[in-house]
């Protein structure tokens, strides 16, 4: 009669040994590894594999950082397995350490049985807060450049602000906000990001920008320059629907957005401009009169005369005696602008 070759027990399971005491030298979960997660408090990223990386939940976290140190016993078949983090009430913050205890239940089989062995772990793992490279940086002041918003309407710097704001999931964040004369400076931490948002503005709100870089110091591990960059974006003097008198024809402003997009109020022809290359100072002053006469033509009254007057630009016939309309007067020729 065999009998466990370890305690001497009666019932062999397997390799001449006892089911408890083959099943310690054979277990079917056969290490795991602490766990220590870092986490930024402030922008929320773990630290793995040398990187910092965006997540969800925390309790999905830990399960996949767990899932990943198990080794289990190749001899046995492992049929599932359950975690369990069970994560206390806490607040993060600057070294906030949490103990995170999490079950572990392995069922398995062994090679030639068909009893389901179950077993049962307690995991701690520890989540250390701290505050991640770049946004330790951030708090220290650090920035890379500056988004100078000029002549610029308030929605203009609360979309900016916002707008930045939203980016600290990729380790951008505004280091300061300045009023200065005639605008508002927003410091931020990376340089690719202020020339984007200075893009978004200009496409959003029209206007132009105005880059340049200024020599900030010497990366001597990479022997290269760093600079730092400041974006200026102007805002577009003008709005859309505006009449411009550009070289003594009027046009109306269609579109703002890097070009100003005007079309001729005779001829309809539309064009594009570069801001900067219009000399314009400021919009026509477009004002409020009527209609006079539709029969056999359209008249208005000429609101500097009140006179009734034939516009210069009657491309159909859809008007009626009274109607308001609106109009720029250049040189004494009326123009209806709506
Ligand atoms: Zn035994
Ligand atoms: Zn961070």
């Amino acid at each position: 009669m065999e009998s466990c070759t370890k305690c001497g027990e009666k019932e062999i399971f397997l390799d001449g040994l006892c089911k408890k005491c083959y099943l310690k030298k054979n277990p079917l979960l056969v290490s795991f590894k602490p766990v220590k997660i870092l986490i930024c408090f402030f922008c929320r990223k773990y630290f793995s594999n040398g990187k910092w990386t965006g997540f969800r939940k925390l309790e999905d976290l830990v399960k996949d950082i767990v899932q990943k140190r198990l080794v289990f016993n190749d001899d046995a078949q492992i049929s599932s397995f359950k975690l369990r983090p069970i994560i206390p009430k806490y607040k993060d913050g600057p070294n906030v350490k949490v103990d995170i205890q999490t079950e572990i239940i392995v069922f398995g089989t062994y090679p030639g049985k068909k009893t389901v062995v179950k077993e049962e772990y307690v995991l701690p793992v520890k989540v250390i807060f701290i505050l991640c490279p770049k946004c330790s940086r951030h708090k220290s002041g650090y920035f890379e450049g500056i988004l100078q918003l000029r002549d610029v309407d308030d929605e203009v710097i609360d979309y900016a602000v916002n707008e930045a704001k939203k980016q600290n999931q990729r380790g951008i964040f505004i280091t300061k906000q300045l009023k200065v004369r005639n605008g508002f400076d927003i410091y931020l931490t990376k340089r690719g990001y202020i020339h984007e948002l200075g893009r978004e503005l200009l496409n959003k709100f029209g206007g132009e920008t105005k880059a340049s870089k200024k020599l900030f110091s010497r990366d001597k591990m990479r022997s290269r320059d760093i600079y730092r960059v400041n974006v200026l974006f102007r805002q577009s003097k003008f709005k859309k629907g505006d009449i411009l008198n550009i070289d003594n024809e009027l046009f109306k402003v269609k579109n703002i957005d890097r070009h100003l997009t005007v079309a001729n109020i005779k001829t309809g022809k539309k064009t594009s401009i570069m801001p900067k290359h219009l000399k314009v100072k400021a919009a026509e002053e477009v004002k409020e009169t009527i209609v006079s006469l539709v029969f056999p033509h359209v008249e208005v009254l000429d609101p500097e005369t009140f006179q009734s007057v034939k516009p210069e630009n009657v491309r159909n016939n859809k008007f009626k005696v009274n109607q308001k309309v609106r109009v720029v007067v250049l040189e004494g020729n009326v123009w209806l602008v709506d």
